[in-house]
């Protein structure tokens, strides 16, 4: 369970959180809608371990989040890959420094790929890539560490209906019945109920949680019936 306790949130005398309260349970979905500029980033930055509150708590499992971890990964909203490491090297960078063997990285790393979608774009460079293809890389970057809890910032921003549809589904694919939190970020409210089963609202900065909404829409399958 991850949890905010009464956090704010100050950067110089900009207040960008003001006790933001809001928990999220291990194995749950949650989406935080809200206003450009209203700290959804930050909170993220915080669970993600890179930013630290000025007031208040945020814990994981009991204990506070001071630094990142990797069973709690980040997808950033700039989708930052390694500009000077291809499309593989850029996935399987993390698999390489948790000490995985060369083989099985690779195993991971081309079946992660095929998944979204970049199979055979293997040695590329991220300025080879288009803006939806780097996001689809970063996405698998994060994925292949199969982390405890995901943290998504506005992951399909810059994909098409079709590939954000497979994209999403995807998702949810590798979340259903595997215990491990997601918490997304976006600005598509049809995207929040598609996914979520809570839905947190946030008010423009000072950011706040003003609407807690449970989706009670059964999550329809995706075609393969997984
Ligand atoms: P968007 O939907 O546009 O991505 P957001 O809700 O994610 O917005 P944040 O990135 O959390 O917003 O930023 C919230 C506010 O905090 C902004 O006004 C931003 O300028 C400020 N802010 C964020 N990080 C820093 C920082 N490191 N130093 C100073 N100000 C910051
Ligand atoms: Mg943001």
């Amino acid at each position: 369970t991850i949890h905010i306790d009464n956090v704010s949130k100050r950067f110089g005398s900009l207040e960008v959180l003001k006790q933001t309260d809001f928990r999220i349970e291990q194995g749950e979905f949650a989406a935080i809608v809200g206003p450009s500029g209203c700290g959804k980033s930050t909170v993220l930055r915080m669970i993600a371990g890179l930013e630290t509150p000025s007031e208040g708590e945020v814990t994981a499992s009991g204990k506070p989040i001071q630094e990142p971890d990797p069973s709690r990964v980040l997808i950033f909203q700039e989708h930052a890959l390694y500009p000077w490491r291809t499309v593989e090297q850029n996935v399987s960078f993390g698999l390489e420094l948790a000490g995985m063997s060369k083989r099985e990285r690779k195993q991971k790393t081309d079946m992660m790929l095929e998944k979204v979608g970049l199979g055979g774009f293997q040695s590329y460079y991220p300025h080879q890539l288009s803006g939806g293809m780097r996001q689809r890389a970063s996405i698998a970057r994060a994925l292949v560490m199969d982390p405890e809890v995901l943290l998504l910032d506005e992951p399909f921003g810059a994909l098409d209906a079709i590939t954000k549809i497979t994209m999403q589904n995807e998702l949810l694919r590798l979340w259903e019945g595997t215990g491990k939190t997601v918490l997304l970020i976006t600005h598509d409210i049809d995207e929040a109920i598609y996914l979520a089963d809570t839905i947190y609202v946030m008010s423009p900065r000072p950011g706040q949680i003003v609407e807690t909404i449970r989706t009670a829409i059964p999550r329809p399958r995706n075609r393969n019936g997984a």
